[in-house]
């Protein structure tokens, strides 16, 4: 075929991979992808896609092809060039110079913040979202439908005793101007964490039948606050932020109208309980106790762990010595993988949970087919964004490309996650939102 300008149109193309693999079953070294018109065909072994007449050939045989990756959790709103400060172990100071600073910043510069979160996020492979959209929420969700990326952005909200009245009305009316939308980014709802939203809260968040988000059991003080009410977080909220009340109640929980979160064996479960049921994504979870839980409990829990922001917090080897993922994850939880923001984040030109399957392998020694299904399968899972979406095939939303090395796929895999180099887009998630159906 040509066209009228000289130029020849490839309506097909023919790309000769050194592997190609997914965590729903491809797998093959050498590999071939056959696409019409910048979709995926078919993905398979030389054999079984065959000869293919008229393709315009594209070499990608010192790389790995997977599909793009799901990052579960990050707030993009973080993303602007800053001054910002560096994750650290005073959660407590950091929370006010990150308050300070938003505080100050224009709804135009969370635009950009917003934008340039989404160009990291691209230039780190990610195709599938679950980010943490800050009040006012519409610079977020605006800028991520204007994007190639699918997913969720949960607006978050804060209110204890006597402020839970405000954020629940906030939620109603903020909710009723935000429909969830069947394609492209979903707005679901985050309470943002128990020690900032009592039990009215969560509770409302449920009942909107929305997608939820919430930070549990990321730091030891959390525990103690929510069981005694002291300690840096106490001070935080009565004398940084101002905003402790006489209706707050502690023990979380105690005070509940709702039998189970009355009778939860801990404060995190009573957490839990308070959503009645409902499926939460719920960040980090360093310091819960999967013995502590209800069984019941573990198949409601989307666990996203994000490696380096629990690193960069002081909540990793050696400071802990293990993170409780693989208990909850055999206890039934899904654990896919998130980032957390850019500020936790030791690559500055990209947000990618490739980089966390990297500290994941490198530091646990990890399968790599567990961390490909926790940053793929699991995380379109914890989304609920279908599997198709991150596997080879033609609903894929994008196919990247790694440099690697090995006999196998499954070699390739670990030799990527012993560099640092970027990913690369062979089809874009760019060229492939144009066309993707609803889901
Ligand atoms: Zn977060």
């Amino acid at each position: 075929m040509t066209a009228t300008c000289g130029e020849p149109v490839h309506k097909l193309q023919l790309i000769r991979a050194g592997g190609l693999l997914d965590a729903a079953g491809t797998v093959a070294s050498p590999g071939v992808v056959l696409v019409e018109f910048g979709r995926v065909i078919t993905a398979g072994s030389p054999e079984s896609v065959g000869e293919v007449a008229d393709a315009k050939i594209i070499d990608h045989t010192s790389d790995l092809l997977m599909p793009g990756l799901v990052n579960a959790h990050c707030h993009l709103d973080l993303s602007g060039p800053g001054p910002w400060p560096p994750a650290g172990d005073d959660y407590r100071a950091w929370v006010g110079r990150v308050r300070t600073l938003r505080a100050a910043a224009s709804e135009e510069d969370t635009r950009h913040a917003v934008r340039r979160g989404i160009q990291l996020s691209l230039a780190g492979g990610t195709t599938c979202i679950g980010d943490i959209a800050g009040q006012p929420p519409a610079a977020s969700i605006e800028e991520l439908r204007l994007s190639p990326l699918r997913g969720t952005a949960f607006v978050e909200y804060f209110g204890i005793g006597s402020g839970q009245r405000r954020a629940v009305e906030a939620m109603y009316s903020q909710l009723a101007a935000w429909p969830v939308d069947a394609s492209g980014i979903r707005v679901g709802v985050s309470p943002h964490a128990p020690y900032s939203c009592g039990p009215d809260v969560y509770a409302a968040a449920a009942a909107t039948g929305r997608q939820l988000s919430t930070h549990l059991a990321e730091t030891r003080l959390e525990a103690e606050f929510l069981k005694r009410g002291v300690g840096p977080l106490r001070d935080m909220l009565e004398h940084d932020i101002g905003v402790w009340n006489d209706e707050i109640q502690i023990p979380w929980g105690d005070d509940s109208s709702d039998q189970r979160v009355r009778e939860s064996q801990s404060p995190l479960t009573a957490v839990l309980n308070s959503m009645h049921g409902a499926a939460v994504l719920c960040a980090h979870m360093n310091y819960m106790n999967p013995a502590d839980m209800d069984p019941e409990l573990m198949a409601n829990i989307r666990l996203v762990y994000c490696p380096r922001a629990s690193a960069s917090f002081g909540h990793a080897p050696p400071e802990i010595e293990v993170h409780p993922w693989r208990a909850l994850r055999d206890a039934g939880a899904t654990v896919c993988l998130g980032t957390d923001s850019l500020l936790c984040l030791d690559t500055p030109n990209r947000i990618s949970v490739l980089d966390e399957m990297r500290l994941l392998y490198r530091r646990d020694g990890l399968d790599p087919m567990i961390l490909l299904d926790m940053a793929t399968i699991a995380g379109a899972d914890a989304l609920a964004i279908p599997r198709c979406a991150v596997s080879l095939g033609p609903s894929v939303a994008g196919l990247m490309a790694v440099r690697a090395s090995g006999t196998t796929p499954e070699r390739m895999l670990a030799d990527a996650l012993t560099h640092n180099e970027p990913p690369s887009w062979v089809i874009s998630p760019i060229i492939l939102s144009a066309t993707h159906t609803a889901y």
